[in-house]
């Protein structure tokens, strides 16, 4: 069986995703991060939920006329523990059915969140870390980069579709920092052009570091065969296709591949 016919009903997915636990969380807050940006904020019992900076959850979405075992993933921005709440920061695109939740969904709403999930993580012994995607990655990358431990270096180059997306993380005074937004212009969303034309004036710092990118299917297959290019060794790259563009994503959240 293919990954994307995989079943995508509860107790399948928590019979084979490792770690992973099922949460019911109400959705008790949405406002706008920024243009592009929606944030919500989701509560219920997350005592045993401990995310690594990174990691997301698979939520499933009520999709129209669907049974419920419809799947779209959103990496986790922040957790309070103490306060049982966690945070996402979803991208506001018009029309796919895990957008229209992120932007519709009444306030008060249960959602079914399993997690966490996903492989693209911190490398603690890296000395600099280099994010680079689009908005679907911001939250991974800010949620990455508020774990280095000082004195590291975050390193972005990030493509944004409105000037007003520009908003940083909340970084520790004692981290190196250089951030790079990319205005997306007239370029088309899988045109990987504006962020390698930013990334050929990038001077990589010296000593060990981890590249991690996200985004859209098309720009991270150019991105990584970019940094193959860079001399950035295989191990030191994490690369992840989030979406795709024109094509929606599988039922169980992934991007359709060839
Ligand atoms: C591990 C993982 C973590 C993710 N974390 C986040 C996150 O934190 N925040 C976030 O916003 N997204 C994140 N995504 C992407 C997210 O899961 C969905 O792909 C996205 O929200 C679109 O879902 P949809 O159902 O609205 O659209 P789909 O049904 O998948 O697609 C509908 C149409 O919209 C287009 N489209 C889809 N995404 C975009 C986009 N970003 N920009 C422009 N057009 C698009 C598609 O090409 C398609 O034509 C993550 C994906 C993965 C795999």
């Amino acid at each position: 069986m293919s990954t994307s016919e995989r079943p995508t009903d509860t107790k399948s997915l928590l019979a084979r995703l490792d770690g992973a636990a099922a949460y019911t969380l109400t959705l008790t807050d949405r406002w706008d991060v920024s243009p592009s940006l929606i944030g919500m904020r989701l509560e219920g019992d997350l005592s045993t939920l401990h995310p690594l900076p990174g990691n997301d959850l698979m939520f499933g979405i009520p999709d129209a006329g669907g049974d419920g075992t419809f799947r779209r993933r959103y990496t986790i921005r922040s957790i309070n523990h103490e306060a049982d709440s966690l945070e996402l920061w979803v991208d506001r695109i018009p029309g796919g059915p895990g957008a229209l939740w992120a932007e519709k969904t009444p306030l008060g709403s249960l959602v079914e969140a399993i997690g966490p999930r996903g492989q693209v993580v911190l490398d603690p012994m890296a000395d600099w870390h280099l994010f680079v995607g689009d908005l679907s990655f911001i939250s991974a990358a800010y949620a990455m980069a508020e774990a280095i431990d000082p004195p590291g270096q975050a390193l972005f180059v990030l493509e944004i579709p409105d000037p007003a997306d520009a908003v940083l993380p909340e970084l520790d005074d004692h981290i190196g920092v250089t951030v790079c937004f990319v205005e997306r212009s007239e370029r088309s969303l899988d045109d990987p052009s504006g962020l390698i034309r930013s990334l050929d004036v990038l001077e990589f710092p010296r000593d060990d570091g981890h590249v991690y990118v996200g985004g859209e299917l098309h720009v991270v297959a150019a991105l990584k065969h970019y940094f193959g290019e860079r001399a950035i060794p295989g191990d030191a790259l994490h690369t992840k296709p989030y979406w795709r563009l024109g094509v929606s994503n599988l039922p169980h959240g992934e991007p359709k591949k060839d």
